[in-house]
């Protein structure tokens, strides 16, 4: 079972992604924690990322499909992941469909959490104090939000076009909409 989780920074998705975890028995698996690991490590991966992940831009599709081709090939993927945040572009939908069509694979659900602009904001700015994100300073912020509208809003509807996307209305309590998400896979079937 693939699942994949979108929305903008800050719906959520990494919250209900390791609630799904848990009860679908999947690993997830969340670019942006796998690109900010490297940075911290300094590893070729993170020098490449750094720049490009503190401006809050995307970085490239190529470096996305690898990675998500490396994780594809774990044995602890071959029953399914919960993809967090991975595909931010067109090109990056088509790359992953094909890496799954390759080893006889499809996402089973697309799952966007939906939350109104000024409810992210508020969000983000109360988790820099908490986490203290190079990318969560105001401008980065911009800058994030600037890249979903432009890039990762249209994969939303090549998504709907193919009758593959869910949304879930992604603001209330954590457990309300944990059950939001479990009723509209059920649903569904998955
Ligand atoms: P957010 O969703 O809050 O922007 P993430 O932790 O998911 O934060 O990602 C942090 C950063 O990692 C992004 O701003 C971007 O630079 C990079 N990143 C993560 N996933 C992708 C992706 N699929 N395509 C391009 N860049 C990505």
């Amino acid at each position: 079972m693939d699942i994949l989780l979108m929305g903008p920074p800050g719906a959520g998705k990494g919250t209900q992604g390791a609630l799904l975890s848990e009860s679908m028995g999947l690993p997830t698996f969340a670019t942006g924690n796998l690109l900010r690991d490297a940075v911290s490590r300094g590893t070729p991966l993170g020098l490449q990322a750094r720049a490009v992940m503190e401006a809050g831009k995307l970085v490239s599709d190529e470096i996305i499909l690898g990675v998500i081709r490396d994780e594809l090939d774990r044995p602890a993927a071959a029953g399914g992941v919960i993809f967090d945040g991975v595909v931010r572009t067109i090109p990056q939908a088509e790359g992953m469909e094909r890496l799954l069509a390759d080893r006889g694979r499809k996402l089973n659900a697309v799952l966007f959490f939906d939350v109104p602009d000024a409810e992210i904001i508020g969000r983000i700015e109360r988790r820099r104090g908490i986490e203290g994100r190079p990318d969560d300073d105001p401008a980065a912020v911009a800058t994030r939000l600037q890249s979903y509208r432009d890039q990762t809003a249209p994969v939303l509807a090549w998504y709907e076009s193919r009758g593959s996307l869910i949304r879930i209305p992604a603001v209330g309590p954590v457990d309300d909409i944990a059950t939001r998400v479990r009723r509209a896979l059920a649903l569904q079937g998955t």
